[in-house]
């Protein structure tokens, strides 16, 4: 491995020497000609890293890892999880790298991972690879959740390897440089705690609480701290998702982050129609990560955190249990809260509405299958006064009328709802478009999406197709997807 990866840039590798148990030292697989197909210029500008440097020949030896910074050690993580429910005790990094820890311009700690670069000892019957598709996929819709508002991973840059991958058909690799606050999972302490090795699970416990919640080391109960802080991080998320129509598809234990951030963009998807029993993933065939599922299902998987941090809790096993009940039981309440703040937000009102406000919109949205973005957007314009466009969505005037009617009663404000609802999102059916194109060789439909859904809130004249919801009955779904 060569070392010419910039003067300036130093990896870090906290994690590595905090939990080695966790750490494998690993180093990314050959790419046969590089080339880059995006680059997040601002967020390269975050991390002090020249977008120039990054596009020369050294800048792309180091986003496929194959030339990595003088004293980076790369590793491949280790972590468990339960898939669609059932318990894999090794999973870690298959085809994964996490190339160090870079302090960014706020002085905060990022975690550099690359995702395709090779088989690693986790890897079981993977090929280690990534296809141009799915790691453009992921680029595209954690840039938007970011410009949302939404906490996630981000992606610094998605590079073609040269290399053919091999799926359903033959398609091109590439390797997705990603940028997360870390990449410490529910199933990182699932791991650690089925090692049977408490030192392990208290080191990763240290780790985790001076990296996202560093006042729970003062705490009486650190653990209990770091559960609790967990539990608030991850009611705002889920929140966040179903305010704006995220279905995530895979909320399995390993992709439930300690952070807080959205991470492993498989078969996502936005909703078009509101639907509750919303599923993208043709694997997830019992409906388990429908949207409607969300909150029930970070409940399922933070107890399984709390399972893990259980010893820690309490020497007495017995005595931690009603504990950490208790901040689990804590997760449902803040995840209402932080819905009913954003609903407030989205209907544009000065002061949280009735329940029923809510509730009886969601039935009225159900019944007439009626786009969750354009529903919200076109709210804008009713507040001024023309909502025709609203109710065109409709089958049931009446009973839209008669909700708008009590709306209306309340005061809504334009200005604020233009702000809180987004015109853009990845739509399912622009993305496929835009990654088919990429994979075919042409960028443009993914730089036309990029754009929208960068500014989204921002309405401009030329992207009126990237706001209208998707042709057919949206009945969309993805396939293997990574
Ligand atoms: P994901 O669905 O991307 O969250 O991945 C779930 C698990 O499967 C992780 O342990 C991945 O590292 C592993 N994995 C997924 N795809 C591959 C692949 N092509 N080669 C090796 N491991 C993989
Ligand atoms: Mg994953």
């Amino acid at each position: 491995m060569s070392t010419a990866a910039g003067p300036t840039l130093r990896l870090d590798d906290r994690f590595a020497r905090a939990v080695p148990e966790l750490a494998t030292p690993w180093q990314a697989a050959e790419a046969p000609s590089p080339r880059l197909l995006v680059l997040g210029e601002a967020l390269a500008g975050e991390l002090g890293l020249d977008p120039d440097w990054l596009r020369s020949d050294a800048g792309l030896r180091l986003l496929v890892g194959t030339a990595v910074p003088e004293g980076a050690h790369p590793v491949a993580q280790g972590y468990s999880g339960h898939q669609f429910g059932g318990y894999s005790p090794r999973l870690g990094d298959g085809r994964a790298l996490l190339l160090g820890e870079l302090v960014d311009r706020d002085g905060r700690l990022r975690d550099l991972h690359l995702k395709g670069s090779g088989r690693t000892p986790y890897a079981r019957g993977g090929d280690g690879l990534a296809a141009v598709g799915p790691m453009l996929r992921e680029h595209v819709v954690s840039e938007a959740m970011h410009a949302l508002g939404i906490p996630t991973t981000r992606s610094l840059a998605v590079v073609a390897t040269g290399a053919t991958v091999r799926r359903e058909t033959l398609l091109p690799g590439a390797v997705l440089a990603r940028v997360a606050s870390s990449h410490l999972r529910v199933g990182s302490f699932q791991y650690a705690r089925a090692s049977g090795d408490l030192g392990v699970l208290r080191r990763l416990a240290e780790h985790a609480i001076a990296r996202h919640f560093p006042e729970a080391a003062d705490a009486e109960r650190p653990a209990l701290a770091l559960l609790e802080g967990v539990v608030a991080a991850q009611a705002r998320l889920v929140a966040q998702w179903m305010l704006v129509g995220f279905v995530h598809g895979v909320m399995n234990t390993d992709n439930t982050t300690i952070s807080g951030e959205t991470i492993d963009y498989g078969p996502c998807a936005f909703l078009d129609a509101y639907d509750p029993a919303t599923v993208f993933s043709s694997i997830d065939e019992g409906g388990r990560y429908a949207y409607g599922n969300q909150p029930l299902v970070i409940v399922w998987n933070l107890a399984r955190l709390a399972e893990a941090l259980l010893p820690l809790v309490d020497e007495d096993e017995e005595a931690a249990v009603p504990v950490a009940v208790a901040a689990l039981e804590r997760l449902t309440p803040q995840y209402e809260a932080a819905y009913a703040e954003g609903m407030r937000r989205k209907l544009g009102l000065d002061a949280t509405p009735e329940l029923a406000l809510v509730d009886d919109l969601l039935a009225l949205l159900k019944a007439d299958r009626v786009d969750w973005t354009r529903f919200f957007r076109g709210l804008a314009g009713a507040a001024r006064g023309d909502a025709e466009p609203l109710r065109r969505h409709f089958l049931d005037l009446a009973g839209v009328d008669a909700w708008l009617d009590r709306w209306r009663a309340l005061g809504p404000d334009p200005e604020a709802l233009v702000r809180a609802n987004p015109a853009y999102v990845p739509r399912n059916h622009l993305v496929e478009e835009a990654l088919t194109a990429a994979t075919g060789g042409d960028l443009g439909p993914l730089g036309t999406l990029l754009d929208a859904v960068s500014r989204p809130y921002d309405e401009r004249p030329g992207l009126e197709r990237y706001a209208e919801p998707g042709p057919g009955d949206g009945t969309y779904v993805t396939y293997c997807g990574t």
